[in-house]
């Protein structure tokens, strides 16, 4: 198994979920156990060095992949999640989408004071979750370690966004 071969499983879907946008589905990668047991040590392999205290994932598909990651890096997992899902006291943070406006919310005691969290996703586009996902860390005092993505969608420009941070991606459209 090669990140190539993990490459040729994602399918682009078009005009999904509208007209014009062709949507990179990642559900093959996770239904062959191969590529998902590759991807996730693939994901954990970029990060091994890191001095990581948190995997942070954005709903739904950063669930899919942070989980895991979490799991093998024997780090704990924290749930980004869109408005009114979390149930305690949250923080949140409204952003642009690739299409629409949207916002994430986070357990206010998710996260303490100075922990080094990696944010993990599917995939990158605009950039605009992550970017959310990571001032809602930082607004609770933790600190971006790195973002970590399967994939990146190049064309998008969503390094641009998150400038400043470190940004990893292990497949590139
Ligand atoms: P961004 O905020 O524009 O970077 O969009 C990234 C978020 O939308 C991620 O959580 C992705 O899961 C999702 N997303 C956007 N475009 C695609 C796509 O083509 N395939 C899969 N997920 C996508």
């Amino acid at each position: 198994m090669t990140l190539e071969d993990v490459k040729s499983l994602i399918r682009e879907i078009p005009d999904f979920p509208k007209e014009g946008i062709g949507f990179k589905d990642i559900t093959p990668v996770l239904k062959d156990k191969d590529a998902f047991v590759f991807s996730i040590d693939m994901l954990a392999d970029a990060v091994k060095d890191r001095n990581a205290d948190l995997i942070a994932g954005p709903e739904a598909r950063g669930f899919l992949f942070g989980a895991p990651l979490a799991y093998k890096m024997g780090l704990g997992f924290v749930p980004v999640r869109k408005p009114g899902k979390l149930p305690a006291e949250t923080v949140n943070y409204q952003y642009e989408l690739e299409y629409g406006v949207d916002s994430l919310e986070i357990h206010k005691d998710a996260i303490s004071k100075g922990q080094r969290v990696i944010i993990v996703d599917d995939l990158l586009a605009t950039g605009g979750t992550i970017y959310a996902a990571a001032k809602l860390i930082e607004e609770l005092g933790g600190i971006v370690d790195c973002i970590l993505f399967l994939t990146e969608l190049t064309f998008l420009n969503g390094r641009k966004k998150l400038e400043g941070y470190d940004v990893i991606s292990l497949i590139k459209f």
